[in-house]
């Protein structure tokens, strides 16, 4: 999920950037931000929500700037905020990078940054790239000090790093989530999609995972992390953009049937935490105790989240063992339902605006009962 865009040419970039962005929506995402690198300085807009709103923020924001690059953010690791939004910076301010995946032993890594004086101002597994890049750059160039970097890193990412000091260089390298190049005649793009650039070239290159690019004025060349050189070949996309957006499926029905395995890979990723047993269930606003106190479980949605809710049912009372009961948001609303201190209801909606599913969770908070969403959307 989410996405990423870099442009590095002859255009002004932030409309271009913006427009990649846009491309990327159909991806789904909870926040959106650029950096660009203008006169030595590195200028950083972003915000949670949708990116029609983040472009109310920039209403009027000039940037005379012909490179940069931008996120839209499917949050794993802290709230889907302002601050948490990509991109993060090092100390400096001048270093931005924009990053989809999780950093799997961010924890040991910030410990140890902390330590050697680095400032965290963000939740995100993601800012400690920003920091290690950082760390290696005192006598290395951008390139080198994204691979010593990236050399130490856990998980799986999709990077594009740019910094005020290189200015007319990109760093891209990706490991489990996808990045593309685009080449266009005098300008280069990064992309995680080639939707966000088909407007531009249909000449790309796939990076594998374990590689990295890095995009000058000039051209770009390709390596392993490790820095050994790759070439590899430009390739023609032949799909228009209608037909990415539909994965080469017929129809959208038929992509969401497919994309279930993806789906339901990435609402756990980052929440379930294998190698100790555990689940991270951020947003839950609930304590273990709370959660304890919980004697029953009353489901409550329209539509497909409603047969989402069935499967719950099975799969919570398999589980936790506490009975459950799924109920048609209509019905609810306006039958008189029991429900107590001891009562969690749990309202599915994708859009969060379904009426019958909001008036049902006025109610049974109306009624004194715990109610907590589950959304598609922020
Ligand atoms: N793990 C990162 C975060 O939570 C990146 C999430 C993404 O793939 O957008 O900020």
């Amino acid at each position: 999920m989410c996405g990423i865009v870099g442009y590095l040419g002859t255009h002004d970039s932030l409309p271009l950037l913006m427009e990649g962005l846009k491309r990327l929506e159909y991806r789904g995402y909870d926040s959106a931000g650029v950096a660009i690198p203008v006169q030595g300085q590195m200028r950083i807009h972003k915000a949670a929500g949708k990116i029609s709103n983040f472009e109310r923020r920039i209403d009027g924001v000039r940037l005379p700037a012909t490179e940069g690059i931008a996120h839209t953010r499917w949050a794993t690791h802290g709230e889907p905020n302002d601050v948490n939004a990509h991109p993060h910076t090092d100390c400096t301010g001048k270093l931005a990078l924009v990053h989809n995946g999780i950093i799997e032993n961010h924890a040991s890594l910030k410990r140890k940054l902390i330590e050697e004086g680095h400032a965290f101002r963000t939740e995100t597994d993601t800012e400690v790239l920003a920091h290690l890049i950082e760390k290696y750059l005192t006598g290395h160039g951008l390139e080198v000090a994204v691979s010593m970097a990236l050399q130490l890193v856990e998980g799986t990412y999709g990077i594009a790093v740019a910094h005020a000091d290189h200015p007319g260089m990109l760093v891209g390298a990706r490991h489990g989530s996808p990045l593309v190049i685009g080449v266009g005649s005098g300008e280069y793009f990064l992309a995680s999609d080639v939707a966000a650039i088909l407007g531009h070239t249909r000449h790309v290159v796939y990076l594998n995972d374990g590689e990295m690019a890095v995009l000058t004025r000039d051209g770009y060349h390709t390596s392993t992390i490790d820095r050994q050189r790759v070439e590899k070949e430009v390739e023609e996309v032949e799909w228009d953009l209608d037909m990415i957006e539909k994965g080469g499926f017929a129809h959208y029905m038929l992509k969401e049937i497919y994309e279930q395995p993806d789906s339901v890979r990435n609402a756990m990723r980052g929440r379930l935490q294998a190698t100790e047993g555990l689940a991270r269930l951020g947003g839950l606003n609930l304590s273990s105790e709370q959660l304890r106190d919980v004697k029953r479980i009353v489901l409550t949605a329209c539509g497909t989240s409603w047969h989402a809710g069935l499967i719950g049912e099975y799969l919570i009372e398999e589980h936790a063992r506490i009975p459950v009961e799924v109920e048609y948001a209509s019905e609810f609303r306006y039958r008189n339902p029991i429900l107590d201190e001891g009562t969690l209801v749990l309202v599915i909606s994708q859009s969060g605006e379904t009426a019958d599913t909001l008036a049902a969770m006025r109610e049974a908070k109306r009624k004194g009962a715990r109610a907590l969403g589950i959304v598609n959307a922020v």
